[in-house]
């Protein structure tokens, strides 16, 4: 479903990407790790075509999201991307935020828009706040609103770039629980995350980054029983 095929790119002379390869299968879950600076949200980026890259391919679906031709927002419209700051339309009442896209994006009308979102809306347990705004809620709740907009746009796979990593401790179970199920429900996953238990419980593989490199692309139990690298223990041991 992602096939990423030695990806390299620059920022200026600072190569940030170094041949880079990991592909996710359909319905798969891969998390990615690795110390901060490593590359990982700009990995991330690349299969959705936010950060463009010099040499390689990414496959996504069978469209290569590298070549001229491609039609980059038609691309990104079938890919979910959550961030780590929820990035909620602030002007807008949860369940605008959760229509706009589909209205704009897909064509859909405002009855259907409506009636998908809120369908995604129950299933991360907040119909009962669709007429609030983004600053009437918490920052777990911000982010579940954030998940069922993309869902609603119905994608062939969703990237998640640390959306955990911005909330009070006692509300990261709540976004994982919904990404779990996600998971569980069979939806294509790639998840930048340092939330191991998440990784153990969801993730068939683990990809550990370190200074622009995949130095590890494994079944995740073995990535925590047997790392190969130095750098992954030295990385684990440091965050379990
Ligand atoms: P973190 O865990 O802190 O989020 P990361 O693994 O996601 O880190 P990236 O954000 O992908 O790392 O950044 C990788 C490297 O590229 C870092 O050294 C960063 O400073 C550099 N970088 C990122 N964006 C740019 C940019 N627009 N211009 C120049 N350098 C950049
Ligand atoms: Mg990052």
């Amino acid at each position: 479903m992602i096939d990423i095929n030695n990806v390299s790119k620059w920022f200026g002379a600072f190569q940030v990407l170094r041949e880079c390869s990991t592909r996710v299968e359909k319905g798969a879950v891969t998390v990615i790790c690795g110390p901060s600076g490593s590359g990982k949200s700009t990995l991330i980026k690349t299969v959705n075509g936010l950060e463009p890259f010099q040499q390689g391919d990414i496959i996504v679906d069978g469209t290569s999201v590298g070549a001229q031709a491609t039609d980059l927002p038609a691309l990104r419209a079938r890919l979910g991307m959550v961030f780590q700051n929820f990035e909620l339309f602030p002007h807008l009442s949860v369940r605008q935020n959760l229509t706009l896209a589909q209205i704009k994006v897909l064509g859909r009308g405002e009855e259907e828009a409506s009636a998908r979102g809120l369908l995604y809306l129950d299933r991360v347990g907040l119909l009962a706040q669709q007429d609030k705004f983004p600053a009437q809620l918490s920052g777990g709740q911000q982010q579940r609103v954030a998940i069922a907009r993309a869902l609603a746009m119905d994608p062939i796979a969703m990237l998640f770039d640390e959306p955990t990593s911005a909330l009070d401790p006692e509300m990261i179970n709540e976004v994982l629980e919904v990404m779990v199920g996600l998971a569980q429900d069979g939806m294509t996953m790639m998840v930048v995350t340092h939330e191991m238990g998440f990784a153990r419980k969801v993730a068939q593989r683990v990809v550990f980054m370190d200074q622009g490199a995949i130095l590890e692309d494994v079944p995740t139990e073995e990535f925590f029983q047997a790392p190969r690298t130095e750098r992954a223990r030295d990385f684990l041991a440091r965050i379990i």
